[in-house]
């Protein structure tokens, strides 16, 4: 038997995917060209490269919603990572689209955030006003573009532009070092299934965890109709379970609804748009992956209620304001020369300028070593 070679592989691409798939043999390539793998596809490298990459690594020990000493069975970014990739893949192989390209964009959305979540990525935003803010999408785009160093030939990754399309979620107004990917009305299919597979994971694990918890509880869930409803339909034994059981039986019910009402409207979204190749997406000025209207009210009703119990609750509201005075600490200390940057920051000072610099080795720091850091001022 002879190897499936890359030429294969993109034939298959060709003939198995839908017309407004993106295929890799038509990739618009890499920053620094690169000799194709003899039987990976573009794509599918542009994957490994994330998976493989430090900043992914580190993504186990940064908080998703719980600091990681809370428990050891709550999300980190690392299981938000995978049980997003799992639902685009899903997405992606049912709507016939790119599998590679929807889960290389969903294990890369999270490298750039900060230890802490989206606390830390306030307090550096308000601490670099005066040198273009901090973002993590934007953060995550200079990781693989920049901050990675794994080549001897580029800095970065060199990941192909449909990735770096994917990651860049909103545009950019700032300073990047590299050329950014041109962006059109839309991005890739790809690209936008990574984004809902994100959302459904991130909506039903925090469920999952916020009950776990127990700053979430049964009672003021059944006000929430998406989960009434799931509660509601489940057959009788399954509702007649234990509380642990339950949980999982109605998240699970609930994640497999948005998931199918996803798919399906989307399917007939596209068809209907009258799309024939991947550019006819980027030009619609309406996003065509997408729920049919009763299910984003429903899922909005979810996320409203998540915002105001859990991402709102005291004790949620508490970690944040430590982790805040924790990542502002560190920056002043280390903008005063209090405390010891390595050699590798230090060397950055002149190409970076000294702000950017160390905001990038702060957010690179996992929650426990910031906090060992902290320990030490
Ligand atoms: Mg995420």
């Amino acid at each position: 038997m002879s190897l499936r070679t890359r030429a294969d592989a993109e034939r298959d691409e060709r003939e198995r995917l839908a017309p407004w798939a993106e295929k890799s043999g038509d990739s618009r390539g890499r920053l620094h060209p690169e000799p194709e793998h003899a039987y990976r596809t573009a794509f599918a490298r542009d994957r490994d490269r994330i998976v493989h990459a430090r900043a992914f690594r580190r993504l186990e020990y940064k908080t998703q919603v719980f600091v990681f000493h809370e428990g050891d069975h709550y999300r980190n970014r690392l299981t938000h990572t995978i049980e997003g990739s799992q639902i685009a893949r899903t997405l992606a192989r049912a709507l016939r689209l790119n599998e590679d390209l929807a889960e290389a964009v969903v294990l890369a959305h999270d490298l750039g955030h900060t230890p802490f979540g989206h606390a830390g990525e306030r307090v550096l935003d308000e601490l670099l006003a005066d040198e273009g803010g901090f973002d993590h999408n934007r953060q995550t785009l200079r990781i693989v573009d920049w901050l990675e160093e794994r080549y001897a030939e580029f800095r970065g990754l060199n990941l192909t532009w449909e990735t770096r399309e994917g990651i860049l979620k909103h545009g950019c107004d700032w300073e990047h070092p590299v050329p950014v990917p041109e962006r059109g009305a839309s991005p890739s299919l790809e690209a936008q299934v990574a984004d809902h597979a994100d959302e459904i994971a991130y909506l039903n694990h925090d469920l999952d965890d916020g009950l776990r918890s127990g700053l979430l509880d049964w009672r003021q869930l059944a006000a929430v109709p998406l989960w009434a409803e799931a509660h509601d339909a489940l057959p009788p034994a399954a509702r007649d379970s234990g509380e642990r059981v339950l949980r999982a039986e109605v998240i699970r019910a609930l994640m497999d609804r948005l998931v199918t009402e996803l798919a399906s409207e989307s399917a007939r979204v596209v068809t209907a748009a009258g799309v024939r190749e991947p550019d006819a997406v980027r030009r619609a000025p309406e996003p065509l992956i997408r729920f049919p209207r009763e299910t984003a009210d429903l899922q909005r009703g979810l996320k409203e209620f998540l915002y105001a119990e859990l991402y709102s609750h005291p004790r949620v509201l508490e970690v944040s304001r430590r982790a805040e005075e924790t990542l502002g600490d560190l920056y002043r200390a280390y903008r005063a020369g209090r405390a010891a940057l390595p050699g590798h920051v230090l060397a950055r000072f002149p190409q970076e300028g000294e702000a950017r610099a160390i905001a990038d080795y702060i957010a690179g720091m996992t929650d426990r070593f910031a906090l060992a850091e902290h320990e030490k001022l």
